[in-house]
């Protein structure tokens, strides 16, 4: 490969697939792999899943794509649906969860500039991740992702993640907005204290500030909710969607309400591809699926079975230092680093990720059954309990 024609932003692993169905890859050998990681939560119903294939093939063989120019009947069901579900009030389509996140940015300037704030701040957390584009980079809480692409887009002031107190402390009159993570995905699945959400919400009225939801990773029934967000009954201003919502083919979303609905008027932002016939119709398929096989409370009773079950087999090691998430988004934060567990799993059958430098990721799709559950668990709990133990603290 050290020849190929790719420019290597990525480090790869030494395996290409050639199928899916479910929650397994195959490659060209015919061996057999579990998905725990679903493309990084963008697998929301596996692969090859009939109901996403019918409604791309059908779509395809309709329309593909026309243009924004027109109106376009299955993105307005799909912001109809999408709205439906998460009590928010209009939507703007883009392809990614940088381009939501660009979009929640532009939407807390245009708020700050309406309230006469010359030069607005949105307020960020430490190890949030974002996306890569410029502004959305700035947002992420990652100086090395930042290194060499100097100068940032200024205007983000950052806080430690949880710490309400860190927020209600800040008295920056140039505070437009706070954009935030409801669990961290990439930082380590990172769940925030129980009031922190809330918490941000009653800040965010009280001081005219949006309060922005990234939900890129943790939103379409990842957690067990259609939104992770509503786990605490709030309501954002601005919700950012995209890895699951097209079940593989892509789509971004913000979602805006209350303050931020009217921000956006014609000529304001825009996307040629953004919510294109394809990746509507793909949506679409993905919630009627979602609803229709009651996948939010099965995401729930998977994720809290595999949560349950590595607790009760490894919990007690000393390697194992938490166990956490919601529904599909599980986190198992270990004493060492353990990036190596990546290519041992795979060796094992099983996909799985490591964020954080010690921290196992699992997203498995959100039709995994309890016999890939028992697979799964049994490759994980193995992989840790064969772990070095580690070097007694002093
Ligand atoms: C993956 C991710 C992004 C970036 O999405 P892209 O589609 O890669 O641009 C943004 N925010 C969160 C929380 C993410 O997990």
């Amino acid at each position: 490969m050290a020849d190929s024609h790719l420019i290597p932003t990525y480090k790869r692993q030494p395996i290409a697939f050639e199928r899916g169905e479910g929650a397994w890859l195959y490659d060209s050998q015919g061996n057999r792999y579990l998905d725990a990681l679903a493309g990084i939560a963008v697998n929301a119903l596996g692969h090859s899943h009939p109901a996403l294939v019918a409604a791309i093939t059908d779509q395809a063989s309709r329309l593909l794509h026309t243009s924004n120019l027109y109106e376009i009947d299955v993105q307005t069901a799909l912001a109809d649906r999408l709205c439906a579900y998460s009590g928010m009030e209009a939507v703007f389509f883009g392809n990614s969860g940088s381009e939501a996140n660009e979009a929640a940015i532009k939407l807390a300037r245009l708020h700050g500039h309406a309230r006469d704030i010359d030069a607005p701040r949105i307020v960020v957390m430490e190890n949030a991740f974002h996306g890569r584009t410029l502004a959305a980079l700035a947002a992420t809480g990652n100086v090395n992702a930042q290194k060499g692409f100097e100068p940032m887009p200024e205007g983000f002031i950052r806080v430690p993640y949880g710490d309400l107190a860190a927020v209600e402390a800040l008295d920056d009159t140039r505070i437009a907005a706070v954009l935030v993570e409801p669990i961290q995905g990439e930082g380590g699945v990172r769940v925030p204290p129980a009031d922190f959400l809330a918490g941000l919400r009653t800040l965010c009225s009280d001081r005219d500030w949006l309060l922005m939801i990234d939900e890129v990773q943790t939103g379409v029934g990842r957690t067990g909710h259609w939104f992770a967000h509503q786990a605490t009954g709030i309501t954002p201003d601005v919700m950012c969607l995209a890895k699951g919502l097209g079940g593989g083919v892509p789509i971004g979303a913000a979602l805006v309400a209350g303050p931020a609905r009217t921000l956006f008027g014609p000529g304001s932002h825009g996307s040629t591809f953004g919510g294109n016939p394809l990746a509507c119709r793909a949506a679409l398929a993905v919630l009627d699926t979602i609803e229709n096989d009651k996948l939010l409370a099965h995401a729930q009773a998977m994720g809290e079975s595999i949560r349950t079950q590595i607790e009760a087999r490894v919990g007690e090691l000393d390697i194992v230092t938490d166990i956490r998430g919601a529904g599909l988004m599980i986190g198992i934060e270990l004493a060492e680093p353990c990036a190596a567990l990546v290519d041992t799993a795979r060796e094992h059958g099983v996909l799985l990720n490591v964020t954080a430098t010690n921290v196992i990721r699992l997203l498995p799709p959100l039709i995994i059954g309890p016999a890939e559950v028992e697979r799964l668990v049994d490759v994980v709990c193995q992989l840790i309990e064969t772990m070095p133990i580690p070097a007694t603290q002093t």
